[in-house]
């Protein structure tokens, strides 16, 4: 069912919806982007139409709504341990495009899937989430969501059209009905980016002497001179789940305290150090080749199907101080790998 609903009635149905729930959306800070005299767009909350970014690419991924920077999981004193809890008064309403719709569903799949327990610090936030899809029928230039088969989704309650005074919207789900039953009645369907101007090949690895091959490419040692480990294209990955955990001691000579999860990067030089100083993976090269192949084999290796771990949203090209493409990176990789496969042919399966 579709309506038309001007702006000065959305504001007046989102008051509605505030009694009921928090909404999150893509909001302009002025002056707070990384590079001088830019703004930032980032998931805040919006309490009218006129706050929602919807023409522009946000920096950060709707992520931090349901998966905070930090999270207190429980408090500790000498001798107890208390498991924190959240604010379950309201739901939680998030405005997001398709790709970082796709990328929630990745999130789940690796909070929610990965082995017999879900976690519960994720899921007691992601339960509360109802999605209204912002349309996005163009996308920008460093997008590569089709290549990636997250351009579309069906998962969402209502799907927004913005338009200069008003918006079209879907809803799907029966309990956002109430709120349009008096609109204008219009008949809309959203439509998705159908091409993008970047493309990426994505790499064919089907046998486990290839993915050694794949392993020791010269490809990953020009990072080491390119990528300064910032950590700054995982950051805004709507799909990097990485974290630490932390304890935090109230005052030196306290035994109360917290123990927070933070997210980390796979992309810093510490996140691999073991006890006694090792580290996993001690070059920018190997680390861009964890996440490189995270993104683009080891998510669909372990889960199946069709899907990849990265939706294609283009942020970590944008964000990357040193112009470090991704999609350039992908295709490179399979560059090479058509390079080594019509050298040699391989016949052993990786047994996923
Ligand atoms: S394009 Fe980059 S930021 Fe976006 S999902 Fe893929 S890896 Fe993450
Ligand atoms: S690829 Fe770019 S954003 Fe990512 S860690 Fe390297 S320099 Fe930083």
């Amino acid at each position: 069912m579709g309506y038309y609903v001007s702006s000065e009635r959305m504001d007046k149905i989102i008051d509605e919806l505030k009694k009921e729930y928090k909404i999150y959306a893509p909001k302009r800070f002025e002056n707070r982007g990384w590079k001088p005299n830019t703004d930032l767009i980032r998931y805040a909350e919006i309490n009218s139409v006129s706050e929602i970014v919807y023409d522009e690419k946000s920096d950060f991924s709707p992520k931090e709504v349901f998966y905070p920077i930090s999270q207190t999981l429980l408090y500790f004193t000498e001798d107890k341990c208390i498991e924190s809890s959240i604010d379950d008064s309201k739901n939680i309403i998030l405005f997001a495009r398709p790709c970082d719709i796709n990328g929630i569903k990745r999130l789940d799949t690796i909070f929610l899937k990965n082995g017999d327990k879900e976690d519960n610090y994720y899921k007691r936030l992601r339960d509360k989430i109802k999605i209204f899809m912002m349309e996005c029928r163009k996308g920008w230039d460093n997008c590569f969501c089709v290549s990636m088969g997250s351009n579309r989704t069906d998962n969402y309650s209502a799907a927004v059209r913005f338009e200069d005074n008003g918006l079209l919207i879907e809803v799907k789900d029966e309990e956002f009905k109430k709120y349009f039953s008096g609109e204008t009645s219009r008949d809309f369907t959203p439509e998705f980016v159908q091409q993008n101007q970047t493309k990426v090949k994505l790499p064919k690895i089907d046998n486990i002497d290839l993915l050694r091959k794949v392993y020791n490419l010269k490809l990953w040692d020009s990072f080491n001179t390119k990528c300064i480990s910032c950590g700054a294209c995982n950051t805004v990955c709507g799909t990097c789940s990485c974290f630490d955990t932390t304890d935090i001691i109230y005052n030196e000579t306290s035994r109360r305290g917290e123990r927070r999860r933070v997210w980390s990067s796979c992309m810093l030089e510490e996140f691999t150090t073991m006890a006694g100083g090792h580290k996993v993976r001690e070059t920018a090269g190997k680390r861009m080749r964890f996440k490189t192949l995270h993104k683009v084999y080891d998510y669909n290796a372990r889960f199946g199907g069709t899907e990849h771990m990265c939706v294609g949203c283009g942020r970590c090209s944008r964000r990357c101080p040193e112009e470090i493409s991704f999609s350039d990176t992908i295709n490179s990789l399979s560059d090479e790998i058509e390079k080594i496969s019509s050298e040699e042919p391989s016949s052993r399966e990786v047994n996923k």
